[in-house]
């Protein structure tokens, strides 16, 4: 299994919001890092649920390690 395409956007207060792109539409659904568990479906406006895995939630983590690391 390949992970998913993954971006995180951080605010000014080092809240991290990830930017999860669909796998089917390529749409890009966004939610918050924080309160992302391996449970979490991501809806998308095509109809996919889209699901994190545990690799990807630590992919997300450390992206978000490294951004507010600067
Ligand atoms: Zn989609």
């Amino acid at each position: 299994m390949t992970g998913l395409n993954l971006d995180l956007n951080i605010d000014k207060h080092n809240n991290a919001t990830l930017v999860v792109e669909c796998p089917d539409c390529g749409h890009e659904v966004t939610h918050h890092l924080k309160t992302l568990t391996t449970d979490s479906m991501l809806p998308c406006p095509c109809g996919t649920q889209i699901g994190l895995s545990q690799q990807d939630l630590n992919r997300a983590s450390a992206m978000h390690q490294l951004s507010i690391a600067r």
